[in-house]
């Protein structure tokens, strides 16, 4: 099959490298002149850095797979990490339990409310009855407003800006799992993961990977368009070219999704393409 990826990011290298391998097709075409998406590196004296801070956790299985599938595995560190919160001119440790029982910009009730929260949300197995509750409603009512306003708040506010209330609790509740999980292998220590060289090496060598197998990466190639044909292909349109595939993975920001799939019917945009 002819498969044409939209984004360059970890998602769409991933998606290419796992389609080259099963033998298909495969064209990236990527907006910026670069790949890696939000994960991409900038120069820093002779190494390379993320453009935003990354790391992984000890239970992100898939992450994982893929560096011993490209023989990355001898270059991940895990680390403890050690984390705090600035509030009031003063700088609080913020990773363990103890931390938290001791903070003392709450009072009592809403440490130990705080500590409840995070337990039952680890607890939660299901996550869709917090889908459509935003994250600030949700922690408002299970632990009061000055949890929310001194813990979660600022936290929501620096990752997501004028999005901040509007991000649903299901995010927030997998972010509580999934930093449990990384406690699991050692109940107090939390450790999480960074590749030596910085992620960009994995993203360098997907993409390597990709072009060997046939696959080509169009960088500075954004995608403008794609439209549906009589036979039901796809035909994709960037500045440079228009091409026909027979299916298209879309990989970009959901928002940004409305602005290349606008001549699409809504049925195509549920049936052949996925993003
Ligand atoms: C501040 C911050 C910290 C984070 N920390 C972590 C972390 O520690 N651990 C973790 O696992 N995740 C973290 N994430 C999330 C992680 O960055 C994302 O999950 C990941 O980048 C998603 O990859 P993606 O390929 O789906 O999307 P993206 O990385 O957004 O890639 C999408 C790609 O599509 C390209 N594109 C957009 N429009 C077009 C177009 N029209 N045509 C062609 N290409 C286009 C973009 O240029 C981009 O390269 C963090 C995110 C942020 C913002």
């Amino acid at each position: 099959m002819k498969i044409a990826i939209v984004g360059a990011g970890p998602t769409g290298l991933v998606a290419g490298y796992d389609l080259v391998k099963a033998g298909h097709q495969v064209r990236i075409f990527e907006k910026e002149p670069h790949y890696g998406g939000l994960v991409s590196t900038t120069p820093v004296g002779k190494g390379r850095v993320e453009r935003f801070y990354h790391h992984v956790f000890t239970g992100d299985r898939e992450f994982i797979e893929v560096a011993q599938k490209l023989s990355l595995t001898v270059r991940m560190r895990w680390q403890t990490p050690s984390n705090g919160i600035y509030l009031n001119n003063r700088l609080y440790p913020f990773t363990s339990p103890l931390d938290l029982l001791l903070f003392p910009e709450l009072n009592f009730y809403s440490r130990v409310a705080l500590g409840l929260l995070i337990c039952r949300a680890r607890k939660l197995a299901d996550w869709k009855e917090l889908e459509h509750l935003p994250a600030k409603e949700w922690i408002i009512r299970q632990a009061g407003t000055e949890v929310y306003q001194k813990v979660w708040e600022p936290l929501l506010q620096s990752k997501f800006a004028e999005e901040a209330a509007n991000i649903s609790a299901a995010w927030m509740w997998h972010k509580f799992k999934q930093r449990g999980s990384t406690r699991s292998y050692n109940f107090q220590r939390e450790l999480l993961g960074y590749l030596d060289g910085s992620f960009m090496v994995l993203y360098d060598r997907l993409a390597r990977a990709v072009e060997k197998g046939g696959g080509e990466i169009f960088l500075s190639e954004a995608v403008e368009g794609i439209a549906v044909q009589s036979d039901q292909s796809l035909v994709v349109s960037s500045g440079k070219r228009r091409e026909r595939f027979d299916k298209v993975i879309v990989t970009i920001p959901p928002q940004a999704l409305p602005g290349i799939t606008r001549d699409l019917p809504p049925t195509v945009g549920r049936s052949q393409l996925s993003g």
